[in-house]
């Protein structure tokens, strides 16, 4: 009875929604048409309504058996959040007739009669067990706009499905206005739109923000510095000049003129403050300000849209610290990495007198809808992740969104009364944006996506990326085969090698899953699992504002002297893992680490486990097993294979001032391309001077190679999340060969990476290279075998491991041992 009333009770509710309205329109269109686009404003009911009016239908007309619908959603939280709101329209619990799968949770759904739930990814992988999608009658991928790969993948083999599957139905939903392309793609397939039931929204851009506020920028004026530090003051203040001047020229040359134009129509302060090229830089007080402001007025809760989560904890700290926000104000963060969403405070309305503030990434923009926004702030950037494909080089950076994402975010202020839209930026850069953002298979370095296509027997990468709806640089293609090969997933036919298929079917970056793979193999992998799951999702460590010193300190602590980023990560998890679980909270807090992440880590390590099992390469899913942890405290061992899943990303090391017992010790690297590099700050091995040496931070002085996680172009090229070693590790595990020497006839070269060849005489290089094709054929019997590696061990390879490890323990702990026996390296580049 109570199900009845509340189901009618929302019924009410949908019946109300656009997408309900046009019911008639959507599913005569579906019947006609094996594919749909459905175009309509965030909110209006898409990815609710659609999928139930589709099952619906089907069980009033006594077929309901026949369907089983699967809906994609970019985003965990947006998958699971909308099978509980489906559920609850239906007055009916989850696993019934709805259902979600994301990749660390499931819920079943019944197998007919039913929808689920699902991020693209498990779409994909379900593409690869079941290639002609047999259990589904309909599938819809939704939030296409948002062009990830995923997306774009599934829709290029989607397109060759439909081919063979007449009966299965594709609809496609987006909230913007790439509906007409879309349709192109798919034949020219028909087009509904659903109009919105927006409330006006009015628009305040920067110069009125300036008006209202009255803002004006503080400078902020460099400490003063003690006498002898006087030189290097005057350097930064000289630096930071030109810098600004630079910054001037380049934001009067922008917006000057637009400037001059409404000069008369403002005041003078608000003109001398948008002549500062500060003003249109991310601003978190003008953010806190405008709050006030807003706050002071009249009552409607706030969304803010902030590039990232960093942002999100520093304008939450900045308002904490404002004193104004009390109990009336209720501040949410909302972002993709909250574990999930606090669902019912989130979308409810609050109390008289309280006013909501909700600060959120893109993710409010079109996956998650709250209906009681009356104003939004809008900072008008966005964190994207780019590729420089000339250099084939990463780039996260946050950048001026377009005029699509602008769009987007105003509306989300009318959805149930007029509304405002404050975007802090000037109406003139509103004018002049990007229509919209570059698909992301345009901005990746496609490792994965690579991999997909070969998992997915797609064929030659390249044909394949051909056929998604706006295909990726060749010349990007091919530098992500290139690398494929290098780290020994590809053959040079494109084929997935023994070690590639178990890389593509994990569903982790390679270099996570090869980490997985040898630490498996090589008795580590607890600590390669933690480091996995950090690669997979992110870093545990917590940035705070005021206190890098301190969380530098406790990561090195972690790193217990060992100059590896990874070892350090890997030690946080293990140590907080170990933890009782009442104790967990305030070890975590005491060693600025994430408790929420650190929850999520282990779980993603443990699902991890479950698809080392799944695949046999494991014969129980327990991290934690004494035979797979039989060498857990050899960090040598553990930073070579970190070297050899992170190969070919490898910089080469130059030491100064290695034996000054006085002046400080420092490395530079220097990538074979790139040429001098920085390591990033939060790195363990930053800051290697002075004491710190002496203290124990680096137990390898004179070790050649950095291998790096990440190279990314921020104000300069860093190497993110850094391992050092010496040579063995990479002639073990990178790409070898070895030549004759021809200025030296008793050396040979061997090769580290195409550029880079390690000096060394012809006995000791005619052992390793035994020893590598010995270890080469341990390997590859052991990634292939399709029972549990561990389950019997030759006492051949028995030997052949043993003897590999105790080299590179040998070496690593023998500081001296790189300079007396291989010489230097040399280098084709003469650099
Ligand atoms: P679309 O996919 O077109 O953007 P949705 O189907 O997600 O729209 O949402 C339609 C409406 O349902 C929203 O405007 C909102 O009012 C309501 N809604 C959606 N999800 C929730 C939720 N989790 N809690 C409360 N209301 C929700
Ligand atoms: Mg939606």
């Amino acid at each position: 009875m109570v199900g009845k009333l509340s189901y009618n009770k929302m019924l009410q509710f949908r019946e109300n929604l656009p997408a309900y309205k046009k019911k008639e329109n959507i599913l005569d269109n579906i019947d006609k048409s094996q594919v749909l686009v459905i175009s309509g404003e965030t909110g209006c009911g898409k990815s609710t309504q659609i999928p139930q009016l589709i099952l619906d239908r089907a069980m009033n007309n006594m077929t309901g058996a026949n369907v089983r619908i699967l809906v994609t959603q970019p985003r965990r939280i947006a998958a699971s959040s909308l099978a509980m709101r489906v559920a609850k329209e239906r007055a009916e619990m989850l696993g019934i007739s709805v259902g979600y799968s994301v990749r660390l949770e499931k819920v079943e759904s019944r197998p007919r009669g039913s929808i689920i739930f699902c991020t693209t990814g498990v779409l994909l992988t379900e593409l690869e067990v079941n290639q002609a999608l047999s259990n589904y009658s309909h599938i819809i991928l939704d939030e296409v706009h948002e062009r990830d790969t995923n997306v774009d993948l599934a829709m290029a083999v989607l397109k060759q499905i439909l081919k063979k599957r007449k009966d299965l139905k594709l609809i496609l939903m987006s909230a913007t206005l790439d509906a007409e392309a879309l349709s192109t793609y798919f034949d020219n397939c028909p087009v509904v739109f659903i109009e919105g039931l927006a409330y006006p929204v009015t628009d305040v851009y920067l110069e009125d923000i300036l008006k209202l506020t009255h803002y004006q920028i503080k400078k902020e004026v460099l400490k003063k510095h003690k006498m002898q530090k006087w030189k290097k003051f005057e350097k930064k203040v000289q630096s930071r000049e030109a810098n600004e001047l630079e910054q001037y020229i380049k934001h009067n040359a922008e917006i000057g003129p637009w400037l001059e134009s409404i000069k008369n129509n403002i005041p003078l302060d608000v003109y001398k403050t948008l002549k500062d090229p500060e003003i249109e830089a991310f601003n978190i007080d003008l953010i806190v300000v405008l709050l006030k402001y807003i706050c002071n007025g009249e009552p409607g809760a706030i969304l803010v849209f902030l590039p990232g989560i960093g942002e999100i904890t520093k304008v939450m700290r900045c308002m904490e610290l404002s004193g104004f926000f009390n109990e009336r104000h209720e501040i949410y963060p909302l972002h993709s990495k909250l574990a999930t969403l606090e669902q019912h405070k989130i979308f409810m309305r609050p109390p008289l007198g309280v006013r909501k503030i909700i600060l959120a990434t893109n993710i409010a923009e079109t996956s998650i809808t709250i209906d009681d926004i009356v104003y939004v702030v809008d900072c008008g950037r966005i964190k994207v992740s780019g590729l420089n494909v000339e250099q084939n080089i990463s780039t996260l950076k946050t950048e001026w969104v377009s005029k699509a994402n602008l769009h987007q975010r105003r509306g989300r202020a009318g959805r149930c009364q007029p509304g405002i839209c404050y975007s802090l930026l000037t109406s003139y850069r509103a004018q002049k944006l990007a229509d919209r953002l570059l698909p992301e298979l345009q901005r990746s370095n496609l490792l994965e996506p690579v991999l997909m296509v070969k998992k997915l027997r797609l064929g030659l990468a390249y044909t394949a990326l051909q056929t998604v709806p706006s295909p990726p640089a060749e010349k990007t293609v091919e530098s992500a085969v290139r690398h494929l090969q290098k780290c020994g997933a590809l053959y040079k036919t494109e084929t997935l090698t023994p070690l590639g298929w178990h890389l593509a079917r994990l569903p982790v970056h390679p270099a996570a899953g090869k980490l997985l793979l040898f630490g498996a193999l090589f008795g580590c992998l607890d600590r390669a699992a933690s480091v996995a799951a950090v690669w997979s999702y992110k870093d545990p460590f917590l940035f705070v504002m005021g206190k890098e010193f301190e969380i530098k300190a406790v990561k090195r602590r972690f790193a217990m002297g060992e100059p590896s980023d990874h070892v350090a990560m890997s030690e946080a998890i293990m140590q907080w893992e170990s933890c009782s679980y009442r104790d967990r909270r305030s070890f975590a807090y005491d060693h600025f680490l994430s408790n929420n992440t650190l929850e999520l880590l282990v779980d993603m390590k443990k699902q991890l486990g479950e698809n080392l099992t799944q695949m046999g390469f494991l014969s129980s899913s327990d991290l934690h097993a004494q035979w797979e942890n039989r060498n857990w405290n050899n960090m040598s061992l553990f930073k070579a294979i970190v070297a050899a899943a992170l190969y070919p990303n490898v910089a080469q090391v130059r030491w100064r001032n290695l034996k000054s017992v006085k002046k400080h010790t420092s490395i530079k690297a220097v990538c074979p391309v790139d040429g001098k590099v920085r390591i990033h700050k939060s790195s363990v091995m930053t800051c290697l001077h002075g004491t710190q040496r002496r203290e124990g931070i680096c137990n390898n002085p004179g070790a050649n190679w950095l291998v790096y996680w990440l190279k990314q172009r921020m104000s300069d090229l860093f190497l993110i999340d850094v391992n050092l070693v010496y040579t063995l590790p990479l002639l073990f595990f990178g790409e070898f060969s070895v030549k004759e020497d021809l200025e030296n006839p008793e050396d040979c070269l061997m090769s580290i990476t195409k550029t880079i060849n390690v000096r060394c005489n012809k006995n000791s290089a005619n052992t390793i290279l035994k020893l590598r094709i010995l270890l080469d054929k341990v390997l590859a019997n052991k990634v292939t075998k399709t029972c549990p590696h561990s389950v019997k061990q030759s006492q051949f390879e028995d030997v052949v491991l043993k003897t590999v490890i105790e080299l590179i323990t040998a070496e690593d702990e023998q500081a001296d041992y790189i300079e007396d026996d291989v010489s230097g390296a040399s280098d084709d580049n003469g650099r």
